[in-house]
C-alpha cells in the first residue's frame, strides 16, 4: 500500500486518466434525499458528500434480472448470451460497499465460481471514498468501517485535496500517470483528524460477534411477533442490501413455441413464497418467521470469513417504508437478553 496525495485542482486529471479503465459510474443526487450510482462524464457530476445510494453496487455484477440461457428448439441449440458489460470504474464506493462486494465474492467466486458474476466482476476498477456516518450507519458494529483491500485506490478528504491509498498495480499505474506526490506529515495529521471525527459520529454501540449469541438466544422467542408487527413484507430491505443475493430461476417460453430463455431474478426472503416447497409446506409462513431469518442471515458469518454478511450500510433501515429500524431492533433484542433469567 502506498500513501499519496491528489490535489483538489488535479481532480479532472484523475477523472480523465480513469477513462481508460472503463465507463465511469459515481454517486449522483437523483432526488431531494436520494442518491444512486449513475454514469458520469465529469468529476463534478458526482456528489461525493453522499451517505448512501438507494441501490448498492451489487447491481453491476449481479443485476436484478439476468438471462442465463437462450434456447432455440429449431436449431436444437442452448447458448449463453454474449457478455453485455465492458470495463467499469466504480467511483466513490464507501467502506461498507467495498466490503459488501467482498461478501458477494465469497459467495459467488468460491468453488465452483458463478460464471455470470465472475465475468462481470473482472471488469471492475474500484475507487473508494471516505465518509462520515449518519444515524443509520453501523459499520463500526460489523467491523467494516475501514477497508484495507477490495479497491484499486481509496480517496480520503483533506482540506486541499485527498490522501490516496494505492493498492493495486492498476492503481499504481494511474498514480504514476498523474504524478501524485507522497503524502506529507500534515496530510497524515488531517487524515487522523478526519478518522477521529468519523469514530465520534457512530451512534450504535453493539458488536456483531456478540449479536450472533443474542440472536441464538432468541431462536424460539415471541419477541419476533412484536418486532415484525409493522413489517409489510415488501422486500425493500433485501433489494437495497449490498449483500442479499437470493434469486429465483424462471423458464420463459416465447409465444412461437421455438424460443425460450432461462433467467434469474432477485428474490426476497421476506416474500411469503420464498420458503414454500413442493407439496405446499412453507418453512417460514409468518412475517415474524421471515424477519427472524433475515436478521440471523445478515449477522451470521459470510462464507469463508468470520465477518457478518451485514456490512452496516444502513440501507435496510433508511429505505424501509414502514420505518423499521434494524439496529434499534437488534438493540432491543440485546436488552431483552440482558434481562433474561
Ligand atoms: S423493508 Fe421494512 S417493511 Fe419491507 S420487508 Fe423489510 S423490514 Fe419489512
Ligand atoms: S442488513 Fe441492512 S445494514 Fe446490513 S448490509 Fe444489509 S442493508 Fe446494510
Amino acid at each position: 500500500m502506498r500513501y499519496l496525495k491528489l490535489r483538489y485542482e488535479d481532480r479532472d486529471r484523475l477523472f480523465e486518466a480513469l477513462r481508460k479503465y472503463g465507463e465511469i459510474y459515481g454517486p449522483v443526487k437523483i432526488s431531494k434525499k436520494t442518491y444512486d450510482f449513475r454514469k458520469v462524464s465529469r468529476f463534478d457530476d458526482m456528489d461525493l458528500n453522499y451517505v448512501r445510494t438507494i441501490s448498492p453496487p451489487k447491481k453491476f455484477v449481479y443485476p436484478p434480472h439476468e438471462v442465463m440461457f437462450e434456447i432455440d428448439r429449431e436449431k436444437g441449440k442452448v447458448s449463453i448470451p454474449e457478455e453485455d458489460m465492458g470495463p467499469i470504474v466504480l467511483f466513490g464506493l464507501h467502506h461498507c460497499d467495498i466490503e459488501g462486494l467482498k461478501r458477494l465474492d465469497s459467495v459467488f467466486m468460491g468453488y465452483p465460481a458463478d460464471f455470470y458474476y465472475s465475468r462481470r466482476r473482472k471488469h471492475l476498477f474500484i475507487v473508494g471514498y471516505d465518509c462520515k456516518p449518519d444515524e443509520f450507519c453501523a459499520c463500526n458494529v460489523t467491523h467494516t468501517s475501514f477497508s484495507t483491500d477490495g479497491f484499486d485506490i481509496f480517496l480520503h478528504p483533506l482540506p486541499d485535496g485527498w490522501l490516496v491509498r494505492v493498492l493495486s498495480e492498476r492503481g499504481q499505474a494511474l498514480a504514476d500517470e498523474i504524478g501524485m506526490e507522497d503524502a506529507s506529515t500534515d496530510d497524515f495529521k488531517a487524515f487522523e483528524r478526519y478518522q477521529e471525527e468519523r469514530r465520534q459520529g457512530f451512534k450504535w454501540d453493539m458488536d456483531a460477534y456478540v449479536l450472533r449469541g443474542v440472536l441464538e438466544m432468541h431462536r424460539h422467542s415471541d419477541v419476533w411477533e412484536e418486532l415484525s408487527e409493522e413489517c409489510l413484507a415488501c422486500g425493500n430491505c433485501n433489494t437495497t442490501c449490498p449483500t442479499c443475493r437470493c434469486y429465483e430461476v424462471r423458464d420463459i417460453p416465447s409465444i412461437d413455441g421455438v424460443h425460450a430463455i432461462q433467467e434469474r431474478v432477485w428474490d426476497s426472503c421476506q416474500f411469503e413464497h420464498h420458503a414454500l416447497v413442493a407439496g405446499g409446506h412453507n418453512f417460514r409462513p409468518t412475517v415474524a418467521d421471515r424477519m427472524k431469518n433475515r436478521y440471523n442471515c445478515k449477522i451470521s458469518p459470510a462464507y469463508g470469513t468470520n465477518l457478518s454478511y451485514c456490512v452496516g450500510c444502513g440501507r435496510c433501515t433508511a429505505f424501509c417504508p414502514a420505518g423499521i429500524n434494524f439496529w434499534e431492533n437488534l438493540q432491543k433484542l440485546s436488552e431483552v437478553s440482558k434481562h433474561a433469567k
